[in-house]
C-alpha cells in the first residue's frame, strides 16, 4: 500500500514513520524544504522519544521517503493523510487554509482511486469542505476519478508520541463509504492486536470527538487549578485533596495534578476554536469559556507569588527557571507557560537563568539573547536569588541541592509543578512556595 503524509510536524513525522514501521511504503511531503533536506540526512526537526530510531530505520529500509513535491508524490497513492497545521486565525476559530491547499493540489493530482483521511485537528464540517475542493479540483481537469474522504483525529501525546500511535489507546475513524472503511482497517489493524478499538463513526462525530477529547482534558486541568487556589485561601492542601478525590475511579488520578496552566500547540487552541464553534452555531460553552479564562489567568500564578515574596520589586533579583517546554520529554515551546513567566519576569526588571533538556535550541531563537540560557540546571543557579520549576522533567527532581544551595545567593523556590516536598525543602534551608499549598 502507498501511503502519503502531508506535513513532517510531530503528527506527520511520526504518522509517516509508525506506518513505515508496519511495512507500507510511506512518502512525507512538506513544503519546508529545509525540513525535507535535514530528514533525508536523519536529522529531525523535532525531539521525540524513540522517533530518530524510527525514522532512521525505515529510511534505509526504503519504506520512508521525504520530499516537497505533493503532486509527483500522490500519483499512485492509496491513502494520503493531511497532517498540517491549523493554527488560530485572528477570531480564536481554526485556520484551515494549509488543509484546503493540500486537498486542492490532491485533486490537480491525483490519478486514481484514494481516500484523503484528515488528520490534523479541524472543526466538524472540514471533511466536507476537503471534499468539494478535491471535485472541484478533479471538474477542472475534467478527470472523473474516484475519492473518498475520511477523519482520522490524532490522539497521540508530545513526548509520547511514538508508543501512542504504536499502541493507541483507540482508533477514530470517520467514514462515509465502505471502501474507505475496509481500506482504513486495513491499514490500522496491525496496530491494534492489543485488542484496542478501531472505533468507525461518522465522519462529523469523529471530528467532533478529537475536540471534545482536548477539551475534557483541559476541564479537568483548569478545574484543578480553581480548587488549588481555593485550597490556598482556606488552608487545604490540594496534593491531599488531589489524591482524596482521584481515588474514586469516576474521577480517576489522571490530569488532576494543579500547576501553572496548560500549554503547547493543541489545547490553547482547540478550546478556543471549539468555544467559535459552538458561537457559529449560537451556542455558548460556558464550561469551556471559564477553562479558557482560568488556564490564562493560571500561567500568571507564580508570578504573582514571586512579586508578592519581593514586594513588587524585582530589580536586580536574578531567577533560575527549570524548564521551558511546555511539558516534559518535548522540545515544544508553543504556548509554554515559560514563556508567561520569563516575560513577566523581564518586564519586572529580573535577570533569567534557564536550562531545559530539550528546547535549548528552541529558546534560543525565541528570546534571541534576552535570558542567559545555561548548559545544566546546576549552572542555572549561579548566583541566583531563586528557583523557578516551570516544567517537571524528570532530572529535575533529585538534583544535586548541595552545590544548588552553595550555588545561589538566596534560597527561595518557587515550584509551579508541586514535585518536592515542602517539608524537605524548608529542611534544606530553603523558603518554599508551591500551587495550593498554604
Ligand atoms: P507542526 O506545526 O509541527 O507541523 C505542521 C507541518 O506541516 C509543518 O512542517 C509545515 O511546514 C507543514 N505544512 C504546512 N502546510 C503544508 C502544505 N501545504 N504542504 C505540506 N506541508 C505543509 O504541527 P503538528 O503539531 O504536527 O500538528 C499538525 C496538526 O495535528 C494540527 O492540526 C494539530 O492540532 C494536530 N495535532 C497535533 C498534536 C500534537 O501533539 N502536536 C496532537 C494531535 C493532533
Amino acid at each position: 500500500m502507498k501511503i502519503v503524509v502531508v506535513g513532517t510536524g510531530y503528527v506527520g513525522l511520526v504518522t509517516g514513520a509508525c506506518l513505515a514501521e508496519v511495512g507500507t511504503e510511506v512518502i512525507c511531503v512538506d513544503v519546508n524544504v529545509q525540513k525535507i533536506e535535514n530528514l533525508k540526512k536523519g536529522i529531525l526537526p523535532i525531539y521525540e522519544p524513540g522517533l530518530d530510531e524510527l525514522v532512521e530505520r525505515n529510511f534505509k529500509k526504503g519504506r520512508l521517503h521525504f520530499c516537497t513535491s505533493l503532486d509527483d508524490a500522490i500519483v499512485g497513492a492509496q491513502v494520503v493523510f493531511i497532517a498540517v497545521g491549523t493554527p488560530p486565525g485572528e477570531d480564536g476559530s481554526a485556520d484551515l487554509q494549509y488543509v484546503l491547499q493540500v486537498a486542492d493540489t490532491v485533486g490537480k493530482h491525483m490519478n486514481g482511486y484514494i481516500v484523503v483521511v484528515t488528520k490534523s485537528t479541524v472543526p466538524v464540517g472540514t471533511a466536507g469542505k476537503v471534499k468539494e475542493t478535491i471535485a472541484k479540483a478533479l471538474k477542472e481537469r475534467n478527470a472523473d476519478i474516484d475519492f473518498d474522504v475520511a477523519s482520522n483525529p490524532e490522539f497521540l501525546k508530545e513526548g509520547a508520541a511514538v508508543d501512542d500511535f504504536l499502541k493507541p489507546d483507540r482508533i477514530v475513524i470517520g467514514v462515509e463509504s465502505l471502501r474507505a472503511k475496509n481500506l482504513l482497517h486495513t491499514l490500522y489493524d496491525p496496530f491494534v492486536l492489543n485488542g484496542h478499538p478501531i472505533l468507525f463513526m461518522d465522519i462529523p462525530s469523529a471530528e467532533m470527538t478529537k475536540y471534545a477529547a482536548n477539551a475534557m482534558l483541559a476541564t479537568k486541568i483548569s478545574f484543578m487549578n480553581d480548587i488549588a487556589n481555593l485550597c490556598e485561601l482556606v488552608g487545604a492542601n490540594v496534593n491531599e485533596v488531589r489524591k482524596g478525590i482521584g481515588s474514586d475511579p469516576r474521577i480517576g488520578t489522571k490530569f488532576i495534578y494543579p500547576g501553572i496552566g496548560y500549554g503547547g500547540s493543541c489545547f490553547p487552541k482547540d478550546v478556543k476554536a471549539l468555544i467559535k464553534t459552538a458561537e457559529q452555531n449560537k451556542y455558548n460553552l460556558r464550561i469551556l469559556s471559564a477553562v479558557d479564562d482560568v488556564n490564562n489567568d493560571q500561567k500568571k500564578v507564580l508570578v504573582r507569588k514571586i512579586l508578592k515574596h519581593y514586594n513588587n520589586d524585582l530589580k536586580g533579583k536574578t531567577f533560575s527557571v527549570w524548564g521551558l517546554a511546555f511539558k516534559p520529554k518535548t522540545d515544544d515551546m508553543r504556548e509554554a507557560p515559560s514563556l508567561t513567566i520569563i516575560d513577566e519576569l523581564l518586564k519586572a526588571g529580573a535577570k533569567v537563568q534557564a536550562y531545559d533538556p530539550a528546547s535549548m535550541h528552541e529558546a534560543k531563537h525565541l528570546f534571541n539573547g534576552s535570558v542567559s540560557l545555561c548548559e545544566d540546571a546546576i549552572k542555572a543557579t549561579e548566583s541566583a536569588d531563586a528557583i523557578i520549576l516551570v516544567t517537571e522533567w524528570p532530572e529535575f527532581r533529585l538534583p544535586d541541592w548541595e552545590t544548588i544551595i552553595e550555588n545561589m545567593k538566596e534560597h527561595v523556590i518557587f515550584d509551579g509543578r508541586n514535585i518536592y516536598n515542602p517539608d524537605e525543602m524548608k529542611e534544606k534551608g530553603f523558603i518554599y512556595y508551591g500551587i495550593g499549598i498554604r
